[in-house]
C-alpha cells in the first residue's frame, strides 16, 4: 500500500500533540497499538511524540519506546518534536525519521514556553542541523523548524510580516531543510493563510515550505487546510477524533480531526491512502482507551455519504483542484 501515489499526506499528530493536551497517560501498549493501527488504516506519517523532560510531560515520557516501536512498520514516517539540541540527539538515538523545532514567532511566547529568545532558538536549530551533518547520509532526519504562532499569538496579538520572514530564512540558514508554518492559537483565516504561505515562500523558495499545522479553534480548520491546498500544500497536520480539544475554546477540538480531513480530500478526489472505513474504526477504539477524554469531529457521526467510493485512481491533483 505504501507504494501508492498520494496527493495530500496527512501526518497524524495525535500521539504528540492530543496526548500532550489531556491528563489521562494512555500505557505504551495502547500507544503502539494506535500508532500501527492507524498506519493499517493506511496513515503514512505519525509524530509520535515529543522529547521533553517527563517532568515536564509525563504523558509523552516513554517517546523513545513509541519511536522503536513505529520504526518496526513498514512505509510509515516516523515524526517526533524536539524543543532543543538535547531533544534531538534523543531522538536521533531512537532512530526518529522525522525532527520537528518549534520555533515561536512570539518572542514572548517562546520565553514564556521553552524559556528562549530568537536567537538561541536559531542558535539551537543550527546545533541541531550540525548534529544532523554528523551523521552518516543514510541515518539523517528530516529536520523542520516549524513556526508556531506564526498567524498570531494570544500574548503579542499579530506578528509582523517582518518578523517571520526574518525567522523563516534564519531557520534555513541554521540547516533545515523546511520550515513549517503553525496555528497555534487558532487565529488563522483562509485569505491569511494564502499570504503568510506567499509571504514565507518568498523568503525561503517553495519547496521549503510544504507543510501546515492547522487549528479548529474558531471552525476554520477545514476551510485553511483547503487554502494551504490551492497553494501547493502537501502536508498537513491532524489529529484523530481532534484529541486534545482546545483549551481556550471549550467544545472546539485543537487540531483538525484526521478522519474530517482525510473525508474532505478523499471525497475531493485526492489520494490520501487512507482507508476511511478502517480510520474511524481506530477512532472507535481511541475513544474506548480514553474513555474520559472528549474527541471531535463530524464524519465519524455522520457516517460516510451514500455511494461514496473515494477518489477514482484516474483523478490527478491539478485537476481536482481544477488548476
Ligand atoms: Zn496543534
Amino acid at each position: 500500500m505504501a507504494d501508492q501515489k498520494i496527493d495530500v499526506l496527512i501526518s497524524e499528530v495525535g500521539p504528540r500533540d492530543g496526548l500532550q493536551s489531556i491528563d489521562t497517560i494512555l500505557p505504551l501498549a495502547l500507544k503502539k497499538a494506535w500508532i500501527s493501527a492507524e498506519a493499517a488504516a493506511g496513515v503514512r506519517e505519525i509524530e509520535v511524540g515529543s522529547f521533553v523532560p517527563a517532568s515536564l510531560l509525563p504523558q509523552l515520557a516513554d517517546t523513545a519506546e513509541v519511536v522503536k516501536h513505529a520504526k518496526t512498520i513498514p512505509g510509515l514516517t516516523v515524526a517526533v518534536l524536539v524543543p532543543n539540541l538535547r531533544g534531538a540527539e534523543a531522538a536521533i538515538a531512537a532512530g526518529a525519521d522525522k525532527i520537528t523545532l518549534p520555533v515561536s514567532a512570539s518572542e514572548t511566547h517562546s520565553l514564556r514556553n521553552v524559556r528562549r529568545t530568537h536567537d538561541q532558538m536559531i542558535a539551537e536549530a543550527r546545533a541541531i542541523s550540525t548534529l544532523i551533518a554528523s551523521l552518516p547520509p543514510g541515518r539523517r532526519p528530516h529536520f523542520e523548524g516549524s513556526l508556531s504562532t506564526a498567524f498570531g499569538c494570544t500574548i503579542e496579538g499579530a506578528i509582523p510580516d517582518a518578523v517571520l520572514q526574518d525567522l523563516a530564512a534564519r531557520l534555513v540558514e541554521a540547516g533545515c531543510a523546511e520550515v513549517g508554518l503553525s496555528d497555534t492559537s487558532g487565529y488563522a483565516n483562509p485569505t491569511q493563510v494564502r499570504r503568510l504561505i506567499r509571504l514565507v515562500r518568498g523568503v525561503v523558495g517553495d519547496d521549503r515550505l510544504t507543510g501546515l499545522h492547522l487549528h479548529n479553534t474558531r471552525g476554520l480548520g477545514l476551510a485553511n487546510a483547503l487554502a494551504g491546498l490551492e497553494e501547493g500544500i502537501t502536508t498537513l497536520d491532524a489529529s484523530l477524533g481532534g484529541l486534545g480539544g482546545c483549551p481556550f475554546a471549550p467544545g472546539a477540538s485543537g487540531n483538525i480531526v484526521t478522519e474530517d480531513l482525510a473525508f474532505m480530500l478523499e471525497s475531493m478526489g485526492l489520494r490520501t491512502g487512507i482507508d476511511l472505513d478502517a480510520l474511524l474504526s481506530v477512532r472507535r477504539q481511541l475513544a474506548q482507551w480514553l474513555p474520559n477524554e472528549p474527541v471531535y469531529g463530524f464524519t465519524s457521526e455522520a457516517g460516510l455519504p451514500l455511494g461514496y467510493v473515494g477518489p477514482p485512481q484516474i483523478v490527478r491533483f491539478a485537476d481536482a483542484l481544477g488548476g
